[in-house]
């Protein structure tokens, strides 16, 4: 019995010292074991997969030296493949790598998963916003432009640009 520090997933996550798998086994190559996957009787297709420790150790000898604290839970950003900005976090143009200009974008996407808003860019400044009237475009248009102003402080001349069928509203130096 080689007796080793590992980690171990199941039933929790926890550090753990036991038996370890030979590293010149001839069977498993210190690997500890197989997956081994089985198909359904029936129709032959894949069902599942098993475990299947090798000889050369015994996977259920050991003992918890500490226990781990569970995964945190990572929320995925979610990435709509339509929108050319993503607004879950609040990073400045230049740190996501835009091109900085000076002056103010106003558009229309998806301000999280199945939330379409307002993003509002400019020199260090990104806010998003919900639409404001979601069964008016017009006047969706109007309050975000209003809200827009309200963040940078100032009245804007606001020139819609159309590019690739995007709506676009951009305000400021050019
Ligand atoms: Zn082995």
């Amino acid at each position: 019995m080689r007796l080793r520090i590992r980690r171990i997933d199941w039933p929790r996550r926890a550090l753990v010292i036991g038996d370890t798998p030979r590293p010149d086994c001839p069977r498993c190559h210190g690997h500890g074991g197989w997956d081994h996957h089985y198909g359904d009787p029936v129709t032959g297709e894949y069902a599942g997969t098993d475990w299947e420790p090798c000889r050369c150790w015994d996977e259920d000898r050991y003992r918890v030296l500490l226990p781990l604290p569970r995964l945190p839970r990572r929320r995925t950003p979610y990435v709509d493949p339509w929108a050319t900005t993503g607004c879950s976090t609040a990073l400045s143009a230049a740190e996501r790598g835009w091109p900085v200009f000076p002056r103010y974008k106003l558009e229309p996407g998806w301000i999280d998963a199945d939330v379409s808003g307002w993003e509002l860019t400019g020199e260090h400044l990104i806010k998003c916003h919900e639409r404001f009237h979601p069964a008016d475009p017009n006047a969706d248009i109007e309050a975000a432009m209003d809200w827009a102003e309200g963040v940078i402080g100032s009245r804007q001349d606001w020139r819609h640009i159309r590019e690739q069928g995007f709506d676009r509203w951009e305000a400021g130096t050019s």
